[in-house]
């Protein structure tokens, strides 16, 4: 082999016997029978067997190889506008040969462009001829001598015997049409199969994927997957982390009587909407509990996650443990730390304890007494960006981490943060130092089937109602075309004391592009109304900056907010109740869901603009306007997830940057859930009656990924 050949090999990601067998067919073509020329259809791809009459070089319109070929049916030309002196040889008059290819062109005319050529009278291939993905550097043939090689020299233990699953049931495989394809097949005969299926097979269970041995390796893969997350979730759950049972009353030392928890009660100024109660109820019940915690709590945008993650923070306060509560933005942080300093700091400086704020731009003094104060225990809560926290900080003690806006992280995100946690206490604190709990928000519902899979190591609690007095926001599409009817009415709208957030476009490769663009729609908005004051905000300014645009905003100083998407996770300011998302056809459904949940808080009747531009056409394209007018329709986000997991599929959805290798190749979470619900109730049985051949299963698919996740 070829080092050239190795390389495209391995940009395939075919280094082991699995790899090859597991890489499948894109297409297959049907070289078992030779059709006559005659009976070949318009655009058929064919095999003919044929005589040369005559083999010649023509010069017009260009300079081409063209062969006339004649079976006993008819003839029809073969032509070839690259080609070798060695091959005019091949085809010289009166050989006979097959070749393979597309036919085109009526009665007269009919010819094949290009065809493959092979020997005549050779004996015919018995299967349909296998067409796979490949690269540069690699041929057809080559590789499909590389994988039939592969398929003989492996061996594929069969890790699904009937023993494994007859306590949940059969596999619930699809049955195609006709008789005696209901069997469960092992997996060594699915992919021989998938490889080389004989020449009578429904061509469309093949493409649909709907064959049984289709979804046989689904099954395969889908298993796999289950059974590391289980795996994932056996490790953790052998880890101690400390029991941080509710306090029903406050320490005898300190001031207040009452533990922190009932206090923030007390001084919130409204009550726990049942939901609320009830997911506090179950992340109580697991920070009791001495293994680790590791629990997603989602709620739609504005549903209240804020107060029950200070909740959580309380309760770990009150059995002495410090908090971190960590989110993604400097300004989503510094939203979280206003929050909670104003509803927290008193009652902890009565106990002589305080919150402290972590962030990138802090004076070095600053972050340095900040640090000692998290050393020692006096800060009992800290609240800052992932990478300050992460990277930095010595806890004392450390009980729980809180993440926002968790869906932005992979699970090898996940899990590499806590071990760097659970590090970092060995260290301080000796051998067996305690992991903290762990509790991450999301105002991204994860879809059903997604739970399932690439999050089946969570625990969730859903808070599925809103605080009361909520007004639902009015989403309307406006073609940008009307800008300056729109900017006329939202001058109004402000001049009558509500406030607008107008999100600028989002420009991904380039923060450069996308401030320009911000600054230049500041300064069209406010040359339009010049009488309403105007704040913007964009992720390169100044965190002073920023945080004196955010006050002023918040305090309704400023009318407008003009902002690049530094807003789109968390920001709260209950008084704004107007939105403008421009370029909305930019942005994905979640996105825009999360925007749009930044008005609706306060009881005004709140509204929403999507502008759409319209480009060269005039129109917004199909899908385009399909996908806004999801937004138009629902303000359910679970809705709008689904919605948004079916257009963009599972690794977008997630905002992870795929390697590839962690996302499913072959099931679809669409068609496949039942698939996806078997293996999910067959994986913990193998775990505990079969562990050699779980093992075996997940090497076989994970391979060095899965040593990494156990690691
Ligand atoms: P999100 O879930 O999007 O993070 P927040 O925690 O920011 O939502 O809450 C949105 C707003 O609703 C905040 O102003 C918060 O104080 C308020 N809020 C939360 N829970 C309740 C409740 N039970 N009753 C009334 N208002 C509430
Ligand atoms: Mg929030």
């Amino acid at each position: 082999m070829t080092p050239a050949i190795r390389k495209a090999l391995d940009k395939l990601g075919l280094v082991r016997d699995i790899d090859l067998v597991l890489h499948l067919p894109l297409r297959y073509e049907d070289e078992t029978k030779v059709v006559p020329i005659a009976q070949a259809r318009d655009g058929q791809t064919v095999l003919i067997e044929a005589q040369v009459q005559s083999c010649e070089i023509q010069l017009q319109p260009r300079r081409q190889l063209v062969v006339t070929v004649q079976d006993a049916s008819g003839s029809c030309q073969l032509r070839f506008l690259h080609f070798y002196p060695s091959q005019q040889k091949a085809m010289a008059v009166g050989t006979r040969l097959r070749a393979h290819g597309e036919m085109r062109g009526g009665f007269w005319g009919r010819q094949m462009v290009h065809p493959q050529l092979r020997k005549a009278d050779a004996p015919l291939p018995t299967a349909l001829t296998p067409v796979y993905p490949i690269g540069k550097g690699l041929t057809q043939p080559y590789l499909r001598r590389m994988i039939v090689a592969a398929l003989q020299r492996i061996t594929l233990v069969e890790t699904l015997p009937q023993e494994c699953w007859t306590h949940v049931g059969p596999p619930p495989v699809a049955v195609p049409d006709g008789a005696g394809t209901q069997r469960w097949w092992t997996l060594a005969q699915a992919l021989r199969f998938l490889h080389h299926p004989p020449p009578d097979v429904p061509l469309q269970t093949l493409e649909d994927r709907s064959h049984p041995a289709w979804q046989r390796l689904k099954v395969e893969e889908l298993l796999a997957q289950q059974l590391s997350q289980w795996r994932i979730r056996q490790i953790r759950q052998a880890h101690a982390a400390p029991a941080l049972a509710v306090r029903q009353r406050g320490r005898k030392e300190e001031a207040g009587e009452l533990p922190l928890h009932a206090q923030l009660l007390e001084v919130i100024g409204f009550e726990l909407t049942a939901a609320q109660r009830r997911v506090v109820e179950e992340i109580a019940a697991d920070m009791a509990r001495s293994v680790p915690m590791h629990r997603l709590l989602q709620g739609d945008v504005g549903s209240g996650k804020t107060v029950v993650a200070a909740l959580a923070a309380c309760i770990c306060m009150d059995a002495g443990y410090q908090c971190a509560l960590m989110a993604p933005t400097e300004i989503l942080a510094e939203q979280h730390f206003q929050k909670l300093q104003a509803w927290l700091a008193p009652l902890l400086q009565a106990r002589g304890k305080r919150v402290a704020w972590l962030a990138g731009k802090q004076k070095k003094k600053e972050r340095a007494q900040m640090l000692a104060d998290v050393a020692s225990g006096e800060a009992m809560l800290v609240v800052g960006t992932h990478a300050v926290i992460q990277d930095s900080v010595d806890f004392r003690a450390l009980g729980l981490v809180i993440i926002d806006e968790q869906h932005r992280f992979g699970v090898e995100q996940r899990l590499s943060l806590r071990n760097r946690q659970r590090d970092r206490a060995a260290q301080a604190t000796g051998d067996d130092a305690l992991e903290p709990h762990m509790l991450m928000m999301s105002a991204t519902p994860i879809p059903r089937t997604l739970a399932m899979t690439y999050y089946a190591d969570l625990s969730v609690s859903t808070i599925d109602e809103l605080p009361p007095g909520r007004t639902p926001v009015v989403t309307r599409l406006v073609a940008d075309s009307r800008r300056d009817e729109l900017i006329a009415r939202l001058a109004r709208q402000v001049r009558q004391g509500r406030q607008a957030y107008w999100v600028c476009p989002l420009i991904e490769e380039s923060e450069v592009l996308d401030l320009s663009n911000a600054t230049a729609t500041f300064e069209e908005l406010q040359a339009a109304i010049p009488d309403v004051p105007m704040g913007l905000l964009h992720s390169r300014m100044p965190v002073a900056e920023k945080q004196a645009v955010m006050a002023g905003f918040a305090s309704g100083a400023l009318g407008v907010l003009v902002a690049t998407t530094v807003i789109e996770v968390g920001v709260d300011v209950p008084n704004a109740s107007l939105m403008v998302i421009e370029h909305a056809e930019r942005f994905g459904l979640s996105q825009l869901h999360q925007l749009r949940g930044r008005v609706g808080r306060g009881s005004a009747a709140s509204a929403c603009v999507l502008l759409y531009a319209t480009g060269d056409s005039g129109k917004l394209s199909d899908t385009a306007k399909d996908r806004l007018r999801a937004m138009v329709e629902t303000n359910d986000g679970f809705e709008i997830a689904r919605r948004d997991l079916e257009i963009r599929g599972p690794g977008e959805f997630m905002g992870v940057h795929q390697s590839g290798a962690s996302l499913l190749r072959f099931a679809d979470l669409g068609t496949d859930a039942h698939l996806l619900e078997w293996t999910r109730a067959l994986a913990p049985w193998m775990l505990a009656h079969r562990p050699d051949l779980a093992e075996l299963h997940m090497q076989r698919w994970l391979g060095g990924k899965w040593d990494y996740l156990k690691a």
